[in-house]
């Protein structure tokens, strides 16, 4: 037994994290390792059980629902646990990776590590924290073409999306796309309207 690790892959969308996720699973592929794929159920995809790299590569993967469940998919003679999405993963997710690594498992894990809004999505920041390789992997800009996107620009009829859209939009007809910090916007439809007050104004007692 080599030992634990759990290697994150992060980056934005389009940056090749399910890429790099399938030619380390090919090598302990080859290396006669026991793999184990799995991948988050969502809602929002009609795909088969399956993981795909947008190159067109794809392994096997077994879908689960809640994060505590890969418990119960992995075996004792399983070697490697590969993940996709580990962000869409509930916050058991940081807990199941530890029990994992524990284990003696090799983990080798992919996530986008922020959200539409550019805020760190789901459980991502602890289990970067928790990791013990992260590999942040760049895009192409879809704007400027340049080779430093980090960020995934949410577009809704081809147009930025508003701050204030769901996080995760189920049946959306929204796309995504890689950015550069100079191309990312993030257009706000409330910033005109006033703020409701947070302050509030106690009554002043008087003797
Ligand atoms: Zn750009």
């Amino acid at each position: 037994m080599e030992g634990y690790s759990f290697e994150l892959i992060t980056g934005p969308m389009s940056c090749g994290k399910t890429e790099e996720l399938l030619r380390r699973v090919r090598r302990c592929i080859i290396a006669k390792k026991k793999v184990k794929v799995i991948s988050p159920d969502m809602d929002t995809r009609a795909k088969g059980d399956y993981i795909e790299s947008r190159n067109g590569l794809w392994l096997d993967a077994i879908k689960v629902k809640h994060a505590i469940q890969i418990l119960s998919v992995v075996r004792p003679d399983d070697e490697v646990i590969a993940i996709d999405e580990l962000q869409f993963f509930d916050s058991n997710i940081v807990k199941v990776i530890s029990k994992l690594m524990s284990d003696g498992k090799k983990v080798i894990g992919t996530g986008l590590e922020l959200d539409f809004k550019a805020e760190p999505f789901g459980s991502m920041p602890e289990l970067m924290c928790i990791a013990t390789t992260v590999d942040k992997l760049h895009a192409v800009c879809m704007k400027c073409g340049c080779e430093h996107a980090t960020r995934t620009q949410r577009l809704i009829d081809g147009q930025p999306a508003d701050k204030n859209s769901p996080l995760i939009m189920i049946g959306g007809d929204e796309t995504y796309e890689a950015r550069c910090i100079k191309c990312y916007e993030l257009p706000d439809a409330n910033k005109d309207k006033p703020k409701k007050s947070n302050v509030k104004i106690l009554p002043f007692c008087f003797k």
